[in-house]
């Protein structure tokens, strides 16, 4: 008999979370792994298209696959309790979750995702809940909170955590051999609208504000066939909107990006893309530029976080002003909507004074795209998020939320006005429409 395994992306615990095409990606590329060697459920509770989802009012997708998640307003925990913003849990109520595991048949196994390592009290309340209904499963955790916070990860009680991308000791701990050829189980879905991808892993820039290089390494290239299969698997399952989740879309382009995007065009296969996790500017040529719009890409959300040459030197060079600019009017030219063009910068950083923001969101504005500010999250591991102790306890992890630090270290008046400055900015530009906010 086929070992059982139970595959759980947990709620979030959080002032705000928008579904910004958030997909357990890590868990599912598993999941695929070890297809037809195990038996495989999914309670994924950010799942918005769960029939319990469809019948409330108001949490519909737009027209390219995000929205609202469900929610209930709960007490701040209580090192937070001085952020006057509201705290909630976001995902399915944990009743459903506990009358699902009190229906189904005890599992071996329960692996559960971890992502931004203040979310951890979601991932606490899936561990008391099996426990409490199964407690002779086992229970593995991997993901960005536990390679980013193994010591803290230790404390929730799981049998195994998994750290960075080495899958080897989870499956010497599941006893199973995996086929590393197979793509993600999107089948474990009974509806889906959106699909993530990943053609590349790692990045080769070292921002002092970023965790991709301490959880994903060097850069490096994923084989096309596989991407492509992944691709056509989710076509045909009714994704019409693919996300990239790579942090370094764009670079080596000729190798990795564009064979696939040809590939695309010559199958004919029509999607809309979408790259959440930023793109840099300056690998976007106009030949790239007019590609992917033929192949696709909707939205455009580029990294770039400050127009100040000092603070961009600071954190590691990844983009400079002259080559967004240069990126923008390629996009233009290839007959993107400005409206779907959004520059990303950071806000509640620790080095706001030489950041310069408010002239940076300027600099965005006329160039005619929207700009969108990502509040800032301290990092532990990175460069910015040792610098942080200065403000916040980095030892635990609920300080490290992105709603939390900006006022922290600016204060609340000053982090609402320029959230209202970015939204007065937008609404100028032409053609606008109510903005979309959301985590990333
Ligand atoms: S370029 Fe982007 S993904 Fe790479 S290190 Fe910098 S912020 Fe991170």
């Amino acid at each position: 008999m086929n070992p059982k395994i139970l595959l759980v992306n947990p709620p979030l615990y959080d002032f705000a979370a928008y579904d910004f095409w958030l997909k357990p990606y890590g868990l599912l590329s598993i999941a695929g792994y070890l297809r037809d060697k195990v038996d495989i459920e999914l309670f994924d509770f950010l799942d918005r298209l769960h029939p319990f989802v469809a019948k409330q009012k108001n949490l519909e997708s737009d027209r390219w696959g995000r929205g609202r998640f469900y929610c209930e307003r709960i007490p701040p925990p209580s090192c937070l309790r001085h952020i006057p913003r509201y705290f909630r849990r976001f995902g399915l109520p944990q009743d459903l979750f506990r009358d699902f595991l009190a229906a189904q048949q005890h599992c071996d196994f329960v692996l559960i995702q971890t992502m931004m390592t203040y979310w951890y009290p979601g991932v606490q309340e899936v561990i008391e809940d099996v426990r409490s209904i199964w407690p002779d499963a086992k229970i593995v955790l991997g993901g960005n909170y536990v390679t980013l916070c193994t010591e803290h990860a230790i404390k929730l009680g799981a049998d195994l955590l998994v750290q960075g991308t080495n899958l080897e000791p989870l499956w010497l701990y599941l006893q199973i051999e995996p086929d590393l050829n197979q793509p993600p189980l999107w089948q474990a879905y009974e509806k889906l609208n959106v699909g993530v991808l990943k053609l590349t892993e790692g990045c080769p820039f070292n921002c002092t504000y970023c965790s991709v290089p301490e959880v994903y390494g060097k850069f490096k290239a994923r084989p096309l066939k596989r991407s492509l299969a992944e691709l056509e698997l989710l076509f045909r399952l009714g994704a019409k909107n693919i996300a990239f989740y790579d942090d370094a879309l764009l670079f080596n382009a000729e190798k990795v990006l564009k064979p696939f995007l040809d590939e695309v065009i010559k199958q004919n296969i029509k999607v809309n893309f979408h790259s959440p996790n930023a793109l840099n500017a300056r690998f976007l040529t106009s030949e790239l530029a007019e590609l992917m719009v033929q192949a696709g890409f909707k939205t455009f959300y580029l990294g770039f976080e400050s127009s100040s040459v000092q603070w961009q030197q600071q954190t590691g060079s990844k983009v400079s002003s002259d080559e967004l600019a240069q990126a923008v009017q390629h996009l233009f030219s290839a007959g993107a909507d400005p409206q779907n063009i959004t520059a990303y910068q950071i806000l509640g950083h620790p080095q706001i004074d030489i950041q310069q923001l408010e002239k940076s969101m300027h600099f965005v504005n006329s160039l005619g795209i929207r700009g969108m500010l990502a509040d800032f999250s301290p990092i532990p591991g990175t460069p910015d998020g040792l610098y942080c102790r200065e403000w916040v306890d980095m030892d635990e992890p609920l300080y490290h939320n992105n709603t939390a630090f900006p006022i922290i270290m600016m204060g609340f008046d000053e982090s609402n006005r320029l959230k209202d400055l970015q939204r007065k900015l937008n609404r100028l530009l032409p053609g606008s429409k109510p903005n979309v906010t959301g985590s990333h």
